[in-house]
Order: C-alpha cells, then structure tokens, then sequence
C-alpha cells in the first residue's frame, strides 16, 4: 500500500498553496508540517521519508486546507515571532509585524537614557502585548500599563506577560485610549506612551491581502485617513506624559506630514522602516 511520507505530504502542499496564489507556497508547507510533527524546518529534510501517521496526515491536511483559503500561517500555528521572542497569537489579535519592531528598539534607546529610578511606560491598544512585553523583557527596570478594548485580546497579551516572566511588571486595564490609565495613575507622570493603532485608511480595508481581512478589523481600521485614533489619542497623552518624555506613534506610508501636523506643540520626528516606509513619529513633550 502507498503511504505518505514527509517529502510526498510537502509536495502536496506545496503544489495546492501554489495553485491558490499563495506567496510562499514551499515556506508555508514546511512551517505548517513542522508544527504538525513538533520538529524544526530543518528535521523535515533530515527525515524527508518518515511515514506521517494518519493523525498527523489528517491535522496537516487540515491547516494546510485553511491556509489555500488565505488564514494567516501565524493563527494556524498559534505564534509569530516578535523581538526574537516567541508570541502566542489568536485571531482576536493583530498579528505582531516586524516593521513594529522599530517602534520597540525607539522605546528601549529612549529609556536607556534615562537617569535612574523605575521608568513608567503605557502600551495602548496592546493587542497581542509584543510591544508592552518585549519592551519589558529588554528594560528590567521598566513597569508598563497595557491597555486595550478588547477583553479577549488583554488574554492573549496577559498569556504572553506570563510566558516572557514580565508579569509583575506589566499591568493590563481594559478600556478606551488612555481612559483607564487616567483612573489609573492619579497623577503620576508617564515617561513614554507608544501606541500601535489601528491606521488604515477605511477605504482601504478592501483593498488589504485575504490574510489582513483574517485580522481583527477593531486592529486595523483607522477612519477615513487612518488617523482618526490619533487624533484623539493626542490630546489625552498630552496630559499624562512628562515634559521630555515620549509620544510614539505607529504609522503607515503616506501618514508623516498629517501626522506630524497633529503634534505641533511637540517636538517630533519621523522615522522609516526598513523598507524606506514612513512608519514611527517620535514625539517628545515641551
Ligand atoms: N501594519 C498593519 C498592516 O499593514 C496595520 C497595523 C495597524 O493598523 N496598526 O496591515
């Protein structure tokens, strides 16, 4: 009787993500195997003609039936990889982007030139928490307040404190904006609020791959030029930041100039991503 090895399953795989426009069909089938089989990428090919027991055939063929339909590769394995720290993700949140990662190394080169004492920093619209917890877990003096609105995505985040051991320093509010960290803090200034929200123009939702519309629109949709949060975020964070503290803002291409012009009282700065992107405004407070 035939039966399927890993080489043969891969083959499969690879020739079905290809016929459905997938962008790496050959990556996508060998991450999604080595999760199935709980070994490495690297183990596939040491083993290329080890029989998969039907179990295994079954789970594979399942995932990889997912993936041609465009469910993003991170769901179907629960994790993505931020900060060279490893992220449980779920669909009730934004799946961490390298490009955020700029936002973070700001963060930590900021605080790093700080005097002293016990940093406060706010993540808002946490999501998943990478920017909160890799923060955290680079600063070992750092406290953090991670807010979001959505209740199931403060348990992924929460999850994620926990496995990084961040979780004594890393507290999560549910709420709008920074309403809760008003509440909150009574009046103890903040060094820096980073803030990753949702910025895409609404009329360009459509227009996003059918892995993008798999994540939650609450992560993404900005109004109708994607600043829309911001606007509103601003004013509040004006309040709570120290003078010389930080403002950073996470953005797409094409929104530093009208961003910018929302943080005329500041002092502020663009950034691009490693792609040449308009991606981070750094604003430090008057
Ligand atoms: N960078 C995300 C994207 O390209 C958008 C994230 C956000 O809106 N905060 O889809």
């Amino acid at each position: 009787m035939r039966y399927t090895n890993i080489e043969t399953a891969l083959a499969g795989a690879r020739a079905l993500l290809q016929q459905k426009d997938i962008e790496q069909p050959r990556l996508d089938a060998e991450v999604l195997l080595a999760h199935v089989l709980g070994c490495s990428r690297a183990a596939l090919y040491a083993g290329a003609h080890r029989r998969l027991e039907p179990g295994q055939l079954q789970h594979y063929n399942r995932l990889v039936q997912k993936r041609a339909q465009g469910h993003p590769v991170a769901y179907l394995v629960g994790h993505k990889e931020f900060m060279g720290l490893d992220f449980t993700v779920t669909p009730a949140v934004l799946i961490p982007r390298p490009d955020t990662e700029l936002l973070v190394e700001t963060a930590v080169h900021l605080l790093s030139k700080r005097a002293g004492g016990r940093p406060l920093m706010v993540d808002v619209g946490t999501g998943s928490g990478a920017i909160a917890v890799s923060t955290a877990h680079l600063v070992p003096t750092l406290r953090v307040l991670a807010v979001d609105i959505s209740a199931p995505a403060l348990e992924v985040a929460q999850k994620n404190a926990r496995t990084h051991a961040v979780d004594d320093r890393v507290v999560f509010l549910k709420g709008s904006l920074l309403e809760p960290v008003m509440e909150r803090l009574n009046g103890e200034p903040v060094d820096i609020i980073a803030a990753n929200l949702p910025y895409v123009p609404s009329g360009d939702i459509p227009g996003l791959s059918r892995e993008v519309r798999r994540e939650p629109l609450l992560a993404l949709d900005g109004g109708p030029d994607g600043l829309d949060l911001y606007r509103q975020l601003i004013p509040q964070a004006q309040k709570l930041i120290k003078p010389g503290g930080h403002l950073l803002l996470e953005i797409g291409p094409g929104q530093g100039e009208t961003a910018l012009n929302l943080l005329n009282n500041w002092q502020a700065k663009l950034y691009r991503d490693l792609g040449g992107r308009e991606r981070l405004i750094a604003a430090e407070k008057r």
